[in-house]
């Protein structure tokens, strides 16, 4: 497949160009030129496949003669060794044997090795670039800029990864505690991975990543690599689980409409999904739940975009300002306000909604979200309020809660598990360089 830059669609690249560059030459954001549509004979098909060999089959639309057939099903079963389960609030999992009909999941995204919906993306990009970079015989800096999830995924897909650094770039204070362990003890001591905590916000993180990038002598001299939601090769691998798993519910509720509720930031989520519909999975529509950073549930009200500068919440991976896919949002949807509202339903809610909403439904039903994914069952329920007909509603469950312990434990009142990789990780000494938001601070501590 061929990709072309969003601000100059003559600007082109394969997949393999447009994964390690990240960015098109201006600053454009790779769009695949073209996405397969597959009928619904065809998904069906797809859909009784297990995940990792649908993804396999998706992928092959978005690769080059990079990988074959063979490598890419190796690549994708190795990347996805972990469940990906439905669940009703009260704990029944989505699959051929249930027997009560239910008309709302949550979709459990959070399965993989650093329990949020960021290893799906990191791990196939993590492999796939990896590969390119070895045959290649190339020595790349990926430079990570982390609201918490982000980082930990893309510094575990590529721990020890021969010829790779990792500097993962977090907002001092800005992510959980459970997080920032996580983030300072990745690998062993002189492992590539490297934390970094700056002294500003993560929008601050997120342009000092687009700075260094912007500068050509610095960017050359450490041949830097994006592992940021900017990066196209973190967004294709988001629609496979879309695809996937609206089959799944569509093979259980035939002829339903199926309505997903995305807890969104940087909208990178969010835009996984439209591929997936645009490709042909059975979605009806998108709801999309904000926390007070609202950008885009503020232009869904009147088309008009204000990005502004982010304020920090209990659901740090949302705290964006001005979210990187927007323009690709746009761009899927023919920069038509009308089509946009038109599939994307939006509400945000307050730190103090949030609270209440996770404690009720914890007291009602012993279901522990997320502060994210709250915000996402929340606006769910609120779209749900405007709605007639019977549809259902699947809500997308982005980290584990445990990831959150210090929130979600004070919210509860009850004490949650952590789950074994964030329990050995709470034991190891952190490692971590702390530095001031500016590009000559960067460029000295890269070398
Ligand atoms: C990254 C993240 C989000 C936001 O996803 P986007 O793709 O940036 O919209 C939501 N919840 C959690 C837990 C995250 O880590």
């Amino acid at each position: 497949m061929t990709y072309h830059s969003h601000l100059d669609t003559s600007v082109k690249a394969d997949f393999s160009q447009a994964l390690l560059a990240s960015l098109a030459p201006g600053g454009g954001l790779w769009m695949p030129d073209s996405l397969p549509f597959y009928t619904s004979e065809q998904t069906a098909k797809l859909g009784a496949l297990p995940f990792w060999a649908c993804a396999a089959e998706l992928a092959q639309h978005s690769i080059d003669e990079a990988f074959d057939e063979t490598a890419l099903k190796s690549l994708c079963e190795d990347a996805y060794n972990f469940p990906i389960p439905m669940k009703t609030l009260q704990g029944a999992e989505l699959d051929t044997a249930m027997t009560e009909v239910a008309d709302e999941y949550i979709l459990e995204l959070f399965h993989g090795p650093t329990l949020a919906f960021k290893d799906f993306a990191a791990r196939f990009m993590g492999r796939s670039a990896s590969e390119l970079m070895k045959s290649k015989g190339q020595t790349r800096t990926i430079l990570v800029a982390t609201s918490g999830d982000t980082g930990g995924a893309v510094g575990d897909a590529f721990l020890d990864q021969d010829g790779i650094r990792v500097v993962i770039l977090y907002p001092e204070g800005g992510v959980s505690k459970v997080q920032q362990q996580q983030l300072c003890t990745i690998g062993k001591h002189n492992s590539n991975v490297q934390a970094v905590s700056l002294q500003g916000t993560f929008d601050d993180c997120q342009q000092l990543v687009k700075d260094a990038f912007a500068d050509k002598g610095l960017s050359e001299k450490h041949n830097l690599m994006s592992a940021n939601s900017i990066n196209v090769g973190r967004v294709i691998p988001q629609s496979f689980y879309y695809f996937w798993t609206s089959l799944q519910i569509k093979a259980a509720h035939p002829g339903v409409p199926i309505v997903y509720s995305i807890p969104s930031g940087n909208l990178g989520n969010l835009t996984g999904g439209i591929i997936a519909k645009k490709m042909g999975a059975p979605i009806d529509r998108f709801v999309v739940g904000n926390n007070t950073n609202d950008p885009f549930v503020d232009y869904l009200k009147d088309g008009e975009y204000r990005p502004r500068p982010s304020v920090p919440t209990l659901s740090n991976a949302m705290d964006i300002g001005r979210p990187n896919n927007f323009p690709r949002i746009l761009d899927l949807l023919d920069k038509d306000f009308e089509k946009v509202s038109e599939l994307c339903w939006g509400a945000s809610f307050s730190d103090e909604e949030t609270e209440r909403h996770l404690r009720r439904i914890y007291n009602k039903t012993g279901y522990i979200m997320c502060p994210h994914t709250a915000v996402g069952h929340l606006a769910m329920e609120a779209f749900s309020k405007d709605v007639e007909r019977d549809f259902i509603k699947v809500t997308v469950a982005t980290a584990h809660p445990a990831k959150f312990a210090d929130s979600v434990e004070r919210i509860i009142d009850t004490k949650i598990d952590l789950p074994d990789p964030l329990a050995k990780a709470m034991k190891q000494e952190k490692r971590v360089t702390s530095l001031a938001p500016t590009l000559d601070a960067l460029s000295d501590y890269l070398g």
